[in-house]
Order: structure tokens, then sequence, then C-alpha cells
């Protein structure tokens, strides 16, 4: 497939300064981040090119490779160890670019020890994994360790992961006779250029494999699956996610796995709603206690509370329960819940009752105020709409 130019992918001019090339990724980025679109695999995709091509912009040694031989100037020329010729650029190459210039990418950055630019870039890796996992409001308000079966590519036990069949060994490669990579002229507008790439068909190994294993046809991994361990601290949102590290696919042939991309799902509650670290939920009382006052109890994240309910409360009326919401990630604290209350009215009532409501509704005590801009004002100040 043909590549799309990076300078158009930025939608930046081939004149550029750093700073314009910067601030257009940067805008890419907000826009296309998987913590804002969770599930979208297109904005995924997205992320993923803009990041490449801002890597690539914001080198000038690789800017200027790219000028002169576009991609297949960086994808062969050697020295760009950054992201070997740029095929195995995946998502987490994306993520940890883009935390590394502008920080906040993950929220387990400082967990996992993989700030910026701490992960070496690695050769023959694996493929990255992404898994969902659900998440109740108290396992978010709590924390919580779960255990996932991942299936995944795991190391072919009968050849240990070298690919080489049980009492044979691997040979010289016949192509590059051991040297792993192969010498190449091209001819280019500005002459002839040589380049170094590494050997295809022993993959720069410089060795082959002559008698595969057969368990795995020589790839040293056979598809299986993996209990993971997952720690989620309090306080995550929905779309947030975590890296796991060498817990993707294992790599052909020995290499390094890949990792594991857990992001998280929020599932709904059926009592509250989240605002942020804030949780919300409506209370019905009856409309004895909203004109007498009382004691009620409420819901909590973490068991029922009482709260005092004053004589001639109005429906709408938010009451607060300071740090009864989900705690704020790594920073302690928490956020609040508030409650907001609204009057219940029975459907039907008894003989006897309905008697005694209507010497109730005689009563000027029971007469409502007339409409009022306040009094509406007040209701939606409540309300905060
Ligand atoms: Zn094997
Ligand atoms: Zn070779």
């Amino acid at each position: 497939m043909e590549k799309r130019d990076y300078y158009e992918i930025l939608g930046v001019g081939r004149d550029a300064g750093e700073d314009d090339i910067k601030s257009a990724y940067r805008k890419l980025a907000m826009k296309y981040h998987p913590d804002r679109n969770p599930g979208n695999s297109e904005a995924e995709e997205s992320f993923k090119k803009a990041t490449e091509a801002y890597e690539v912009l914001k080198d000038p040694r690789k800017r200027q490779t790219y000028d002169q031989f576009g991609h297949a100037g960086l994808g062969q020329a050697a020295g760009f160890g950054g992201f070997g010729g740029f095929g195995g650029f995946d998502l987490s190459d994306a993520l940890r670019a883009f935390m590394r210039d502008f920080g906040g990418g993950s929220i387990f950055d400082d967990l996992f020890g993989m700030g910026p630019g701490s992960t070496p870039r690695r050769r023959n890796r694996g493929e990255d994994l992404r898994i969902r996992i659900s998440l109740s409001l108290e396992e978010i308000a709590a924390g919580v360790e779960k255990t996932v079966k991942v299936r995944r590519m795991v190391g072919c036990d009968t050849c240990g992961g070298s690919g080489v069949a049980v009492g044979s060994s691997k040979k010289t490669c016949p192509q590059c006779k051991g040297a792993g990579q192969v010498r190449t002229i091209s001819r280019t507008f500005l002459g002839t250029v040589q380049q170094v790439t590494p050997c295809n068909m022993c993959r720069g190994a410089g060795e082959i494999i002559a008698d595969a294993c057969r368990s795995c046809n020589g790839d040293g991994r056979v598809g299986g699956s993996s209990d993971v361990k997952i720690k989620v601290p309090p306080g995550v949102a929905g779309g947030n996610y975590m890296t796991v590290e060498n817990m993707g696919n294992a790599a052909p042939n020995k290499g390094e796995p890949g990792d594991l991309i857990v992001v998280f799902e929020e599932k709904n509650h059926e009592i509250f709603s989240r605002h942020g670290d804030h949780v919300i939920c409506e209370l019905p009382i009856s409309f004895t206690t909203a004109t007498l006052g009382g004691t009620v109890s409420v819901p909590t994240l973490n068991g029922d509370e009482s709260i005092k309910i004053p004589a001639g409360t109005q429906p709408g009326k938010v009451f607060k329960l300071r740090g009864k919401g989900i705690p704020h990630l790594h920073r302690g604290g928490r956020g609040d819940e508030l409650v907001q209350i609204f009057v219940w009215v029975p459907a039907s009532v008894e003989a006897s009752d309905r008697e005694l409501l209507r010497r109730l509704a005689r009563s000027d005590s029971f007469k409502p105020p007339k409409p009022s801009k306040s009094f509406f004002e007040k209701l939606r100040e409540t309300f905060g709409v």
C-alpha cells in the first residue's frame, strides 16, 4: 500500500519549522488519542500515522533522509534504530512517542517504570495485544486486582522458542553468507546510492533454520494463553489504559515479547452516575419527610449513610457528602457524592389517608406559591443547568 506523505498527514508545508510540526502533531494527537476515542480503530490508526510522521519530521536527520528518498530511504537506511524500518511502528510506539514529548499519555507511566525514553527499542518483537476490562464503580473506587486469561502467542515448548527441530541446528544463511545484511546499489536522481539492508532470507540473523520444529513450523511460538494479573489502582476512568510489559505476543525465534495494553471500561451503575470523580444519585423522600424534616438513609460506594433532611426541603435540593465519591487517581483525596432530592408522590392512597389529605388540601400551609422567576431560578441553580 502506498504510504501517505508525512507532510500531508500533519497538514504542514515542506518548509514547516520545528514548532509548526510540533503544534500540528499535537493537535492531531489530542484529537485521535486512544484515551479520547476508546474502541475507535480508525482514530487509533490516525493517531499512529500522525505520530509516525511526527517522529520523522521532528528529527532533522530523518527529515533530511525522508526529503531526499521518501519512505524508502527511511525503511532501508542503516542507523535508524529508532523505529527499525517503521514496519513495526505500532500503537505502543506511538503512545510512547506521544508521552515522551507531551506527557500524560498514559496514567500509568510512573507505576510501570516506562518514563520518557526508558524503554529500549526492540527488534524482532512480538505484537502488542489489546484487551478491555469492565469495572464497576465500586471496583474503581476501591481499586481492584483482576486475573484475566489472555489468548496470545507463547514460546514453543518443543524447541524452546528457537524454531529449530530437536537434534538439528541452524545453518549459515546462503544469501548473506552469515552477515545478516546485504548491500544494494540503487540509482536515484542524486546518483547511485549504496544501501545496506537486512537480509530478507534470514531476517538479519545470519542463520536460517534447515530443519524446522514441527510444533511451531520454525516460528518458535505457538498459540496459547496466559493468566495475567492486572492491578487496577483506585480512581481510573473509562478509556484509561495501562501497559503490562511482555504480555503481548511472544516474538518469533526468541525475540522480545510485545506488551499487553489493557483498556478500562466503566460498567453502568444502577444507582450512581459518575461526573469526573463525583458521583450523583437521586433520592426519593416522602412529602411528609420533606415537610417535617427527618433522617433518611442514602447509599454510598461504601455502604449506606444517613443524612438529615431539614423541614421544608424542596425537590431538587442537593446534599453533598464530602469525600464519598471516587478517589482522585494518583493524587490523594476523593470526589464527593451529590444526593439530589425528589419528593415521591404516592400513586394511590387508602381511603382514610385520602380523607386526611383532603383536610390538608384546604389548609393555607399547603397552597403552593405562584410561579415566579426566582423560584425557577433557584431550581435551575440547584440543577446546574
Ligand atoms: Zn518449536
Ligand atoms: Zn541472510
